[in-house]
């Protein structure tokens, strides 16, 4: 029998703890499917105020962690709890970091001292394991926020002994978060400049790149889908680090995210006015119904596609496009009903064009959690046309309640969309590749066209509805990595 292996989960957000986007999903849902595979797993992250304020039963269990940062040594407090699938929480206890409004910032921007904030965190990180019980065998980091660790780890902590040799996982969720800082702070991370300031450490045009330290130091990469790990090795992708991904590129792996269906089902989802499956799909219709009723759509439209988007308002989701065919769309004649929050520039300009056709589009600005999954449920297409998208998981939602994803083949998107082939009857969605206006609505165009075949129509939502992304099949391929990780690092005594 293969040991038992304990792994420590490093995340700046965790679901049900805390949440700003995918990341603190996938921290969430990973660990759990990880101990249902026999996997000894916990997590460390801040103890933010809406963690203090959460009523999540946490207990202290130390008061005086000793935490260097910059010159100074600081004192910090662990709080414990166990997440609803039994996973262990440790909790970093510093009012002054931590105890904010926010994750990271606020409407003016990042917090001034996220350097310091991050930098005491992966300290503080470090120095707990020291204390505790629980010697992981592998550390896995997310995101710029740990990327110190394994920094650290191959640098002031590299003699610690139990400490030094652990081995790290560096998961990118977005490239687009690089964790940039002016270059005279370096001393805020505990780091020397010899041997890590520099263009093969974590220099990046003459900054700190947290991020680039988790990239460089770590002993293998990942990122949530194998096209993302293509795509950021090049220039188009890549945001200035494609030359260190690229040199990395042996020990970078893609593994998808998963699903957690039991949020998701449309047979068991109770957000949705009516519950159906691939065996009975009469529900969908009603949740149509509903939906078109409530966002205040023109009832006439009920026998036309509903197209939907749920989306942060963001340059990366590609609303410009959506702006830009949104007259040739209803010149269609078909109903779209979009839910999204963000920049406020994005949004004024979707809420001044869909105000002339109040019947035909609704337009839902805010983060709505139950509206999301009535969205998922009644619409006919769900359009997301991504610059580009590391994961995404608005279209395996889509494809589990049998609504048709018309998607911009990149990253995630590509990997799980297949085009729909009419003759074969093979395919789940719809993809157009050139970032272009006229690409992204002849997609749409494609799909409106078949709906009128509803046989066809029938099939292609079928096959979406089978596709199963459960994390259990995720989290096998990251043990199967952990295991690669921990057996080659022991063999080096741990030095790259
Ligand atoms: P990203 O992490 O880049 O935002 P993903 O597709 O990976 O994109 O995840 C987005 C998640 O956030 C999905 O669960 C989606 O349903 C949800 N979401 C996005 N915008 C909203 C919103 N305005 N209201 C409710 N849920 C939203």
């Amino acid at each position: 029998m293969k040991k038992q292996l304990k792994i420590l989960f490093l995340a700046s957000e965790v679901v049900p703890f805390a949440k700003t986007g995918g990341l603190a999903d996938v921290a969430g849902a990973l660990p759990a499917a990880l101990k249902r595979l026999g996997t000894d797993v916990r997590l460390v992250l801040p103890l933010y105020r809406v963690v203090r304020e959460g009523r999540f039963g946490l207990n202290p269990i130390f008061r005086d962690l000793k935490v260097p940062l910059a010159e100074d040594e600081i004192v910090a407090g662990v709080q414990e709890t166990r997440t609803g699938d039994g996973v262990p929480a440790y909790f970093i206890e510093r009012e002054d970091m931590f105890d904010r409004p926010n994750l990271y910032g606020n409407s003016l921007g990042d917090y001034y001292d996220n350097l310091e904030r991050f930098s005491f965190f992966s300290h503080a990180a470090l120095r707990a394991i020291e204390k505790l019980s629980f010697k992981p065998d592998l550390i896995h980091c997310h995101d710029w926020q740990t990327g110190p660790v394994p920094a650290l780890l191959k640098g002031p902590y590299g003699g610690v002994p139990g400490l030094g040799k652990i081995p790290c996982v560096f998961t990118i969720h977005n490239l687009g978060y690089q964790g940039l800082f002016p270059a005279e702070k370096l001393s805020v991370t505990g780091l020397p400049r010899e041997g890590f300031f520099s263009s093969e450490g974590l220099e990046f045009w003459g900054k700190i790149s947290l991020l680039k330290a988790g990239i460089v130091y770590s002993e293998a990469i990942t990122t949530v889908s194998p096209a993302y790990a293509t795509e950021i090795q090049t220039p188009e992708y890549g945001m200035g680090m494609e030359g260190v991904l690229g040199y990395r590129s042996k020990v970078l792996y893609g593994i998808l995210n998963g699903v957690d269906y039991r949020l998701w089902d449309p047979s068991s989802d109770s957000h949705i006015p009516a519950n159906y499956s691939r065996q009975d799909m009469s529900g969908k219709r009603l949740c149509k119904e509903r939906l078109m009723r409530e966002t205040g759509l023109d009832p006439g439209l009920r026998e036309k596609p509903l197209l939907g988007m749920i989306s942060r308002l963001d340059l990366q989701k590609g609303l410009d496009l959506l702006l830009n065919i949104l007259d040739d769309l209803l010149a269609m004649n078909v109903g779209l009903v979009v839910l999204g929050s963000g920049d406020e520039r994005i949004q004024d300009a979707i809420q001044q064009a869909a105000a002339r056709s109040p019947g035909q589009v609704r337009i839902e600005i805010g983060f709505n959690e139950s509206l999301a999954h009535r969205i998922m449920a009644g619409v006919d297409l769900l359009l997301i046309p991504s610059r580009y998208e590391p994961c995404g998981l608005t279209q395996m939602y889509a494809l589990k309640y049998g609504t048709v994803p018309v998607v911009r083949a990149t990253g995630g998107l590509k990997d799980t969309i297949v085009q729909f082939d009419l003759k074969a009857r093979t395919g789940n969605g719809f993809k157009f590749l050139p970032y272009e206006p006229e690409a992204f609505l002849e997609a749409i165009a494609k799909a409106v066209r078949l709906f009128q075949y509803q046989e066809a129509w029938k099939t292609l939502m079928l096959n979406g509805m089978e596709a199963d992304y459960s994390w259990d099949r995720s989290a096998r391929s990251y043990l199967e990595l952990y295991r690669t990780v921990i057996s080659e690092s022991s063999l080096r005594g741990n030095r790259i």
